[in-house]
């Protein structure tokens, strides 16, 4: 396990004060028994609570403890798959509806800002950005491949009217969404704990679930107590570990890493982001960036199939940012830490029920910020008794990764060859 997925991270330096859960002491009942407060397991929560379930939350550590409280704040478009592989699968009439569904997330999303008044600093605009000359034909076939599906809010830049736009010249053009963006992750996945609770949901923090029993009763067993449920919800990601054991190999946690500048100030923050869009490069290993409203430079990138963390990631991170805004050498490097991406294959998300009683998601593939809360409501809708959605998704058939000792060295040199292909395609 990395260090720096315990490192404090930006997002609790400007943290929403909230409460303290207890953690779960003794035998207690629920409708849904939820494994996991990250976005999943608390959209999940909210809905249920609100259509007046009794909801139990359980968490290992604390909310937001995971990606969902240390991720890069970018609101994304789609599926981190593409739709063609997805299409591949189900057909381009149902490929269809998981990118209607996908565009409702992040609907969902700024819905539940609103309602929930939820404080995180919500931001519209984002720049796909190509790392390589001569690869402008690319975007047009993906901006011509939304505009098909009903997407449009999309402008192609070539490389001058980028150059307006971003302090660097490292980009060749980029793919603009005016229907992406970015936010505070943990302050939002904050504010679904207080939706939830407030709907009446209770959630348990340093209580993780040492068993989950998914048979005709349901249960989930911590150190200290038992939550006997008529549902199970796993939502647990890539921190899952081996829990459930059904679900092992499903998803391969990945680890990425963020930095956080010293505040620049608003020239020069301006300077670098014109506009304070996010930014993320094409690449398959992908480098992500955004300014913070207090102007601070937030740098993402160097995921790692092995769990082995750079030797110093702070100055390994910085030259990966300055090699981009090397205006940036002098700025001092105020917060970095990582987290653990769920990634499936095939990059599309991977969702089903382990029995009657028991449903889970996880595995979106680094692009969850909007998904993920889609999925949790689909499986409480599921819960519910409508799962047409839910049904649709779980559609999608996935490859296990490799177990035992083959793991991590196979997992290493996948990541090389993709390392090697970023830079020489
Ligand atoms: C560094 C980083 C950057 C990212 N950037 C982006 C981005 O910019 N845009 C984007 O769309 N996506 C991004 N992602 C992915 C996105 O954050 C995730 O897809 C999303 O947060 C998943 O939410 P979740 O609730 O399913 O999982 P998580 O938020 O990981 O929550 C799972 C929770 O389950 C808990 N848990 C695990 N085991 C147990 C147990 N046994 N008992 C109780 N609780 C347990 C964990 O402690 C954790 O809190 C990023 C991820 C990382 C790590």
């Amino acid at each position: 396990m990395t260090k720096s997925i315990f490192a404090p991270s930006y997002y609790q330096a400007t943290a929403t004060p909230s409460p303290a859960y207890p953690p779960l002491a003794g035998e207690i009942s629920a409708d849904v028994c939820i494994v996991g407060a990250g976005y999943t397991g608390l959209s999940a929560a909210v809905e249920l609570a609100e259509a007046g379930h009794r909801v139990v939350v359980l968490e290992s550590e604390t909310v937001g403890h995971g990606a969902s409280g240390r991720n890069g704040g970018q609101i994304c478009t789609g599926f981190s798959s593409g739709q063609d592989k997805i299409a591949a699968q189900l057909g381009r009439d149902d490929a269809r509806k998981c990118f209607a569904i996908a565009e409702d997330s992040k609907r969902l999303l700024v819905d539940r800002i609103d309602r929930y008044k939820i404080d995180c600093d919500l931001r519209w605009g984002y720049l796909h950005v190509l790392p390589k000359p001569g690869r402008m034909d690319g975007l047009r076939e993906w901006k011509d491949e939304w505009d098909a599906l009903g997407y449009t809010d999309t402008q192609i830049l070539d490389t001058a009217a980028l150059e307006e736009k971003l302090g660097t010249r490292h980009y060749h053009g980029a793919l603009r969404e005016g229907g992406a963006g970015h936010f505070h992750p943990l302050n939002y996945c904050l504010g679904l704990a207080r939706a939830a609770t407030e709907a009446g949901a209770a959630i348990h923090e340093h209580s993780p679930a040492i068993e989950v029993d998914t048979s005709s009763k349901p249960f989930v067993r911590t150190a200290h107590g038992k939550v006997n449920a008529r549902f199970v919800i796993i939502a647990c990601n890539a921190y899952l570990g081996r829990l459930v054991p059904q679900l092992y190999g499903k998803v391969l946690p990945v680890t990425s890493y963020i930095i956080a500048t010293e505040p620049l100030g608003e020239n020069r923050a301006r300077a670098l982001i014109r506009d304070g869009e996010a930014v993320a490069d094409t690449n398959f290993i992908v480098d992500y960036f955004r300014l913070t409203p207090d102007t601070r430079m937030l740098f993402g990138g160097k995921a790692s199939y092995t769990t082995r963390e750079p030797a110093h990631l702070a100055p390994e991170m910085k030259a990966s940012m300055v090699k981009i805004f090397p205006q940036l050498r002098d700025a001092k490097v105020d917060f970095a830490w990582g987290g653990y991406i769920a990634i499936t294959h095939n990059r599309i998300p991977d969702c089903g029920r382990l029995s009657p009683t028991a449903y889970y998601a996880h595995g979106y593939s680094g692009q969850g910020v909007a998904l993920a809360g889609m999925y949790g409501k689909l499986m409480a809708d599921a819960v519910r008794g409508t799962a047409e959605r839910f049904d649709l998704l779980s559609r999608v058939r996935h490859l296990p990764f490799p177990g035992g000792p083959v793991r991590v060295p196979l997992l290493a040199a996948a990541m090389m060859y993709y390392r090697l292909k970023d830079a020489l395609s």
